[in-house]
Parts: C-alpha cells; sequence; structure tokens
C-alpha cells in the first residue's frame, strides 16, 4: 500500500543553518544541501564547519567550563527543566522537521522523540539533586569522602536516525554533571540538532553548548582528536566507534560508545502470537527500521514457525508506505536513496545466501512528487536456518529475517553468535522459561513479553561490538564524571621507616 492522503506543507529554510559557538550564530563559508529523503530535494543548507571551528568551539566550551562546573545542582535542575518546558511548547513545528530531515513518519515523530527528548531532559533534571559522593569508612584516624567531578569538555557525536533522542541523551546528563559541550550532529540530520540548541542555548551561560556541523571524516574527526576535549560521547555505527576510539588511544581520554545492533526476538511455543504480531511490527517497521535496537530476527519455535510467518509477512504487505509528512503514512522513505540501495542489495545477497522473500524486497512505485524519494517496502525474508547474512548484519532498514528453533540451548546459541549484544528479547507464557533465556542471552538489554520499552531509569546500552557505556539512567551521570577521593589523616603516628 502506498499513502494517498495529503501531506503537510513542505518545509523549506531559505537562510543557511549557522553554527552556535560561545552562544553566538556563526556563519561559515561554505554550506552543503540537506535533502527531504520523502522527495530527493534540497530543503535546507546547512554551515559545513573546518577544523578552525572545532578549535574555537572547544575553546569556548574549556571556558564555560570554568564557571559551568561551579554551578549549584539546584541551578542545573531547573534549567534542564526548563529546557524540558520549552521543547514542549515548541512540540507543534518539531514532527514536520523531523519527518522532512530524515524521513521519520510524521506521527510517530510527534508521539515518539518529541515527548521523549523532553522527558530526557526532566528525568536528569530530577536525578541530578542526588550527584553526591560518598565516604568511606576508615576508622576514627581518617576522614576519607569521594566526590563525582565533571570531567570537562565533552564531545557528543550523534548519528541521524533519532536526532533529538540521541542529541538529548548526550546532553542531559554531560550538563547535569557539570561538563560543557560541543555537539557533532550527522550531515544527514544537522538541522534539528541547531534548531534544538538555537531553542534552548539562552537559558545557558555563552560556551556551554555548542554546536559544529559538517562531514564526520572532517569535523567529527577534529573534535573527537581535538586536545581540548576530555571525553568523547558517541553513538553510531561499529565501524566509526572503532575509528574513533583510534583517534582517542593516544590521549587516553573516556569515551561512551552506543554503536549497532542485531536484535532478536525469541518466540517460544506458548506465546500468545497476536501481541507478539504487534511488537514484531513495531520492532522491525518502527522509525523504518533505521534503529539500533530494531529486533531483524524474528526467531520461532519450530512448531508456531509456519503460522507467525504467515501472520507477520500479511501485516507487512499492508503497512502504508509513504511521503514521511504525510499523517497515514507508517514507514517512511529511508534516509538517503544510497542506504536504500545498499538495504536493497543485502536483501539480494540473502536471497541468493537461500533465503526466501515473504513480502517487499522492493522500492514501491510512488508519485511523480515522490518518485525522487527513497523508499523501500517492508520486507519479510524466511530462512529457517539462519544462515543468510540477512541473520548475521545490521542492515538498519526495514528488514526481517524469519528462522526457527527448536530446543533452547540452540535459540541461546544463534542468538548470541552474531558480533553485536545491544537488545533482544523473549515472549513466553512460562515466566521461567522466559527468564532462563533473557538470563543466557548476551546484549545489554532484553525485554520479556514486550520490545522497545525503555522508560527513563531504565540503562541503555550494548556489550560486544554494541559499545559500551549506559545511558537515560541515574548511573548515567556516572559516565558524565570523574571520582575524586579525598582522605584527611588526624593521625600523626608514622610507621618507623626511616629511622
Ligand atoms: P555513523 O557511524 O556513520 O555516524 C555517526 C556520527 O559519527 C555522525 O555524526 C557522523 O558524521 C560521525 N562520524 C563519522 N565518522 C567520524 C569520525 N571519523 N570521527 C568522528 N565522527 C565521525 O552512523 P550513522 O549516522 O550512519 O548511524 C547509524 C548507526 O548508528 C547504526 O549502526 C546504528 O545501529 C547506530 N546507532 C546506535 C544507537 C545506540 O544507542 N546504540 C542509536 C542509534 C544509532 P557524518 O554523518 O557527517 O558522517
Amino acid at each position: 500500500m502506498t499513502a494517498t492522503h495529503t501531506a503537510t506543507a513542505r518545509l523549506t529554510l531559505d537562510a543557511p543553518q549557522p553554527l552556535l559557538v560561545g552562544g553566538e550564530e556563526v556563519p561559515a563559508d561554505r554550506s552543503f544541501p540537506a535533502v527531504d529523503p520523502s522527495t530527493g530535494r534540497v530543503w535546507a543548507q546547512v554551515a559545513e564547519g573546518t577544523a578552525g571551528d572545532v578549535d574555537r568551539a572547544v575553546a569556548a566550551a574549556q571556558r564555560a567550563f570554568q564557571t559551568w562546573r561551579q554551578t549549584s545542582l539546584d541551578t542545573r535542575q531547573a534549567l534542564l527543566w526548563a529546557v524540558a518546558e520549552r521543547l514542549t511548547q515548541d512540540a507543534a513545528r518539531w514532527p514536520a522537521l523531523l519527518a522532512t530531515e530524515n524521513g521519520r513518519a510524521v506521527r510517530e515523530a510527534g508521539f515518539i522523540d518529541v515527548p521523549t527528548a523532553a522527558e530526557i531532559f526532566r528525568f536528569f533534571s530530577g536525578v541530578v539533586r542526588d550527584l553526591h559522593g560518598r565516604t568511606v569508612p576508615c576508622g576514627p584516624g581518617a576522614h576519607v569522602f569521594t566526590e563525582p567531578r565533571p570531567v570537562g569538555v565533552v564531545a557528543a557525536i550523534v548519528p541521524w536516525n533519532s536526532p533529538l533522542i540521541s542529541v538529548a541523551h548526550k546532553l542531559a546528563p554531560a550538563l547535569a554533571a557539570g561538563n560543557t559541550v560541543v555537539v557533532k550532529p550527522s550531515e544527514l540530520a544537522s538541522v534539528s540538532t541547531v534548531e534544538f540548541v538555537r531553542l534552548v542555548q539562552d537559558l545557558f551561560p555563552p560556551g556551554v553548548v555548542n554546536v559544529v556541523t559538517g562531514f564526520g571524516h572532517d569535523v567529527g574527526r577534529a573534535l573527537v582528536s581535538h586536545p581540548g576535549v576530555a571525553k568523547v560521547s558517541f553513538t553510531g555505527g561499529t565501524e566509526t566507534g572503532r575509528r574513533i576510539l583510534g583517534d582517542v588511544a593516544d590521549r587516553l581520554i573516556p569515551t561512551v560508545m552506543e554503536l549497532g545492533g542485531k536484535g532478536s526476538m525469541v518466540v517460544c511455543p506458548d506465546a500468545d502470537l497476536s501481541t507478539v504480531t504487534e511488537d514484531v511490527l513495531t520492532g522491525i517497521f518502527a522509525a523504518n527500521g533505521e534503529v539500533c535496537f530494531a529486533s531483524s530476527r524474528l526467531m520461532v519455535h519450530r512448531d508456531r514457525y509456519d503460522e507467525l510467518l504467515e501472520r507477520v509477512a500479511a501485516r507487512a504487505d499492508a503497512i502504508v508506505v509513504g511521503d514521511a509528512l504525510d499523517p497515514a503514512t507508517q514507514l517512511g522513505p529511508l534516509i538517503t536513496a544510497g542506504h536504500r540501495d545498499v538495504v536493497a542489495k543485502r536483501v539480494q545477497a540473502a536471497l541468493s545466501e537461500g533465503a526466501e522473500l515473504r513480502a517487499g524486497g522492493r522500492t514501491p512505485e510512488m508519485s511523480e512528487e515522490l518518485a525522487g524519494g527513497s523508499y523501500y517496502r517492508p520486507t519479510v525474508l524466511a530462512s529457517p536456518d539462519g544462515l543468510t547474512c540477512a541473520s548475521r548484519e545490521e542492515f538498519f532498514g526495514p528488514v526481517l529475517t524469519v528462522e526457527a528453533w527448536t530446543s533452547e540451548d540452540e535459540v541461546v546459541d544463534r542468538v548470541n553468535r552474531v558480533a553485536y549484544g545491544l537488545a533482544n528479547g523473549v515472549w513466553s507464557a512460562d515466566l521461567g522459561q522466559a527468564h532462563r533465556l533473557a538470563d543466557r542471552l548476551d546484549s545489554g538489554m532484553v525485554w520479556v513479553n514486550t520490545w522497545f520499552a525503555t522508560p527513563l531509569g531504565q540503562p541503555q546500552g550494548g556489550v560486544k561490538a554494541s559499545g559500551f557505556g549506559r545511558e537515560g539512567a541515574t548511573a548515567t551521570l556516572l559516565e558524565y564524571t570523574a571520582t575524586k577521593v579525598v582522605h584527611t589523616s588526624f593521625d600523626t603516628t608514622r610507621p618507623p621507616m626511616w629511622t
């Protein structure tokens, strides 16, 4: 199906987007186009930052750090809350902006991205009041206490798939812990980050939050390699994560790495297939399947395999693909035509390795207005033995591979064989079996009888090639601090070492 409703009026921005450095809007000498994936047409111009801009942004953040680090926790609490309030008051214009930027269906952007970003700021506004060290009992002769200290300038590197949420996940805890930040958004989704920081930057002293747009291999690299940066918080692909770790190795600075995933949903024979079907559709087709948490492998017990495969394929065939700005659209275009072609090529590779096409696997016919868009039908591949690339690689698109299993040992082994370890799930009416499986799956997150449940307070992050560090939880504050200890001795006696 393709959407037929009228889309919201298309957005175009006339003035080039600026860099945001030291509280000022700074024009760049050069700019590059932002392309609307629904039409393939340019809708905005983004400043192409340089290494010199990175120098200026880091210097501004270093200066601001000297005072921001001293602000009281109640001041930071109030400012983070004010960010959430401002975003909420401004919420009406965001869904169209996000949909234009990366092809996320406008209805999802409205009820997921904007409220989630605001909630992240509210959460850290609350928990920052509990940021404290502890005393270490060392007897009456000493007083020993620890303090969580901010680390300095944080380089926040974010991807294109959920830019507003990703930026919130970096900014809120980093600022709450007393750091200053330079954000480098993806070249494919820079406008929302610039607009968001423009919306809230006057709440903070100049230089506390800075944005340098541009290309990853250029300004991204200059930023993570900058000697003034004390920590890198990165969300993106595993290969890029490896490159960044290489670039920071000399300086030995800490990093947070939120990387790719290859999530499996393990369906046991007694699972309620109606609920499972809804979760499967959300798990792989929400946000066009361009999500690190996507459940791109559906592992079904052999007794229910045919039944669930048929249900999921039929529902996938009925999904409305179309203009991201159309409220009727359930699945928008992929981020670029190039990425759509990569996804299509991977599907072809899986088919040539023995998978069977049960839904999608093609670019849909679109109207003349949308002919330049990067659309791809939701795709279901049947691969009972799971021996194709679709069972190993992150496609980062709306492609599900359905596999069959017989024993718990077998399914655990097959799920854990992938390089990634971000999110997996188990569906079972038998909580004993569900917990047994959950315990054995190698991933930072395991959902039982649900998918995509990420309430604030529940740590998000992975193991293995999915990275390290946790976002969205109280412990995240500690990712942005270094523990300092002060040990005071009241005892003047010394062991006779030098006499
Ligand atoms: P990339 O790794 O290509 O890019 C991520 C960010 O890194 C972009 O801002 C990019 O800039 C920048 N970058 C690229 N090269 C460098 C470099 N050498 N030094 C510094 N920065 C650099 O990922 P995508 O944007 O394509 O996002 C998709 C990936 O992100 C998927 O693998 C997905 O699984 C993962 N992801 C993980 C999440 C998690 O929480 N675990 C959440 C969301 C996505 P530019 O775009 O300009 O190249």
